[in-house]
């Protein structure tokens, strides 16, 4: 390979969706920096995103087609797939197969495989990893605006005089983000900052307050803001009335949460001075912005969580300006992309619904033989129905369940009894791929060309910039042969990623009611493939009228019939499971600064170990002294799922009771175990998605 130009492309890590530039340099060496024009992170690029070079090494890659462990041409394998699932489908019926797909698939390979299993197959058994990580929110979404839409913008960051994070490590997970709000508090010396946590994480370096509260305990901290608010005169009388529903049972739900201060900041594990405080500076304050992420959603009350945030930016009219706002902050590059082409198992493509008008529409367009017409299985159900055998086909892409679900020792004994198994990855070993009866080489990071979306709403390109290895290919193409070798070869004819985006977006436009909803980027139908590779980044919605995309709603206009938002009435509700004699301490799950996911990519590039090397469990002194244990011993942790061994670290920022475990060490870099065997497969009734942050664990040395 020659040397090349900078090629413009996009970060494949977390939500914030950096700009990256990248190029071949004269020693077959992959050079990367950010890219200055990209509004997302301006020219900033973390430690995960400028070590993106290091990650493309040919170690370890899947090149070539393995069918029950032995290398066959790619088209024989998918002759296999194709057959196998016919066979499959033929005998039991469409909900014995389904789809596991990934918010690291690009938006087309989405497209693409909700359309075949949907439209095509007849089942709705598809869902994402990002069950596992913003499911809540858009459940929250939905039902407080109608539509799954993320109001604000990162520029919302610079305009807002009080930033909240909720349960969100912004300066780990999403380090660009969190470099932008550290710039505009130096800009601004009145914009405040507060971090409501259990741990005291690097995000409370720029905090003026942080509230350590008891883990689980959000709906009623905001219940209690919003009874505040109402008691002292703070609410937008006007807003309420012209642009919204659901006020007085909102309100009515909130006060029974909270009676009086002092026994809310105890149930919260927090002083009532400090919550006092906060209630204050949020009343008090104009452009407040609530940005949230998977310590609110990963809950068995997530959806509720976030309504109750949401509930006060309404009530209180603090949404749709500049700097007022709840912002969900997604974990995964593309897990917006795949909220826009439906791919979760309760969504349609094009942010349509189950209901008959939907439904309609969408099999006209499609020209769909054989819609399926009711929602799937979500991610932990999919896993039990592929353990009870009910599910008897699963075509896995781009991640690695036996590792990031929760009872993971379960989900892989689920694999190994399943009689069709097909992973499509990059990475030719990793925690699953052992399971698979077929795998398929997908192009990775660098070969593949698409659309992401970020956190912000915000369509950008990935590009190709070096050539793809042995017979990778995109997954949108492996999953396009399969469904013409099943006799669908007109409606999956694709040869390029240009002309599926271009049917997405033509999708996005179709229903009569499209003036009253977000998602709608019908202009971008039709663009040529030059037009395609050129498109700069931008904010949905792309509908052809000019329009600032920064703040949503700032009309008022909601997208429910009614064109008002809801205020939900929600009570906080203890988990299922609780601390008990037994199992006295609480296991918070999350990420570290330089790791990302399974580590199958991050894992490569070794200076990205040199932060953290290794898993542990972090505990607070005053605890690991009353077990008798000192800093950098090893420890059984145990849970009523299983247990592991682990190396203890002693941090005085962990709340009295509470542990903290990183989610990326997997077998196959620790033999010591997978955090996710510990926690417990307790889901929210409405998302589905895990409480990955609340599991009832007890410790004894080793
Ligand atoms: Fe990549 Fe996220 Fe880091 Fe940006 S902040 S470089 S998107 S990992």
């Amino acid at each position: 390979m020659s040397q090349q130009q900078w090629i413009k492309t996009t970060c494949p890590y977390c939500g914030t969706g950096c700009g990256v530039e990248a190029k071949l340099n004269g020693n077959a060496k992959v050079e990367v920096r950010g890219d200055s024009s990209h509004p997302a992170n301006l020219g900033l690029l973390c430690s995960k995103g400028a070590a993106l070079g290091d990650t493309l090494s040919n170690e370890g890659r899947l090149r070539y087609a393995l069918v029950k462990g032995h290398q066959e041409p790619l088209d024989k394998a998918l002759s296999y797939v194709a057959s196998r699932l016919s066979q499959t489908l033929g005998e039991h019926g469409p909900d014995s197969v389904a789809f596991y797909v990934s918010g690291q698939l690009l938006t087309e390979d989405y497209y693409v495989a909700n359309k075949l299993i949907k439209g095509f197959l007849g089942s709705a058994n598809i869902d994402s990893n990002s069950r596992l990580c913003m499911s809540s929110a858009v459940a929250g979404h939905k039902r407080a605006f109608g539509e799954d839409v993320v109001p604000g913008s990162y520029e919302d960051l610079e305009h807002a005089e009080l930033v909240t994070l909720v349960g969100s490590n912004l300066a780990w997970c999403h380090p660009i983000v969190y470099q932008r709000l550290k710039r505009a508090k130096l800009a601004n010396p009145k914009l405040k900052v507060v971090v409501i946590d259990p741990r005291r994480t690097d995000s409370c370096d720029i905090a003026d307050l942080h509230l350590a509260v008891n883990g689980g305990t959000d709906v009623a901290l905001f219940n209690g803001l919003f009874a505040y608010l109402s008691e002292h005169g703070k609410l937008d009388q006007r807003y309420l009335q012209q642009h919204t529903e659901g006020f007085e049972p909102a309100l009515a739900a909130a006060k029974q949460d909270a009676a009086q201060l002092s026994q809310l900041a105890e149930q919260c594990g927090i002083e009532p001075e400090a919550l006092l405080r906060f209630y204050q500076m949020f009343a008090d304050t104009e452009r407040c912005v609530s940005v949230f992420s998977q310590g609110v959603n990963q809950s068995a009350q997530g959806v509720d969580k976030v309504n109750a945030i949401i509930n006060c930016h309404l009530a209180t009219g603090k949404i749709g300006k500049l700097g007022a706002s709840a912002f969900s902050i997604t974990g995964q590059p593309n897990a917006m992309g795949g909220r826009e082409v439906g791919a979760l198992a309760n969504l349609l493509a094009g942010h349509l619904d189950y209901q008959p008008e939907h439904l309609a529409a969408l099999e006209a367009f499609w020209n769909s033989p054989n819609l399926a017409r009711r929602p799937g299985v979500k991610a932990v159900d999919m896993f039990a129905k592929v353990a009870s055998g009910e599910i008897k086909a699963i075509w896995i892409m781009g991640t690695n369940p036996a590792v990031s679900l929760p009872e993971s020792a379960k989900v892989r004994e689920a694999l190994l009894a399943c009689p069709l198994v097909v992973v499509s990855d990059c990475i030719a070993q990793t925690d699953t791929t052992r399971y698979a009866d077929v795998l398929l080489p997908a192009a990775g990071w660098g070969e593949r060309d698409g659309m992401v979306t970020n956190s912000e709403r915000m369509l950008s390109r990935q590009r190709a910039f070096i050539a793809p290895q042995g017979d990778t290919k995109p997954d949108w193409y492996l999953l396009s042969q399969v469904a013409k070798k099943m006799g669908f070869a007109e409606a999956f004819a694709y040869q390029s990623s240009a002309e599926i985006f271009s049917e997405h977006a033509a999708l996005s436009g179709l229903l009569a009611d499209a003036k009253q909803r977000k998602f709608d980027i019908s202009a971008l139908s039709g663009l040529s493939k030059a037009n395609y590779d050129a498109l700069l980044p931008q904010r949905w919605p792309v509908n052809g009228q000019a329009q600032d995309t920064r703040s949503l709603f700032s009309d008022g206009q909601f997208c429910t019939a009614s064109g008002k938002a809801q205020l939900i009435a929600v009570n906080y509700q203890a988990s299922a499971s609780s601390c008990s004699g037994d199992y006295p301490l609480l296991l918070n799950t999350g990420r570290v600064r330089d790791h990302w996911h399974t580590m199958t990519r991050t894992g490569l590039a070794a200076k990205l170990s040199s932060h953290i090397s290794e898993p542990m469990l972090e505990i607070n002194p005053a605890d690991a002294a009353s077990y008798g244990l000192a800093d950098g011993e090893l420890v059984v942790v145990n849970s009523q799922q299983g247990e592991l061994r682990v190396r203890l670290k002693l941090d005085s920022g962990q709340k009295r009771g509470h542990l903290f475990m990183p989610i990326h060490w997997s077998k196959q870099f620790s033999s010591d175990g997978v955090v996710s065997q510990l926690v417990n497969n307790i889901v929210d009734p409405i998302s589905g998605q895990p409480e990955s942050k609340y599991t009832a664990v007890n410790l004894r040395p080793w």
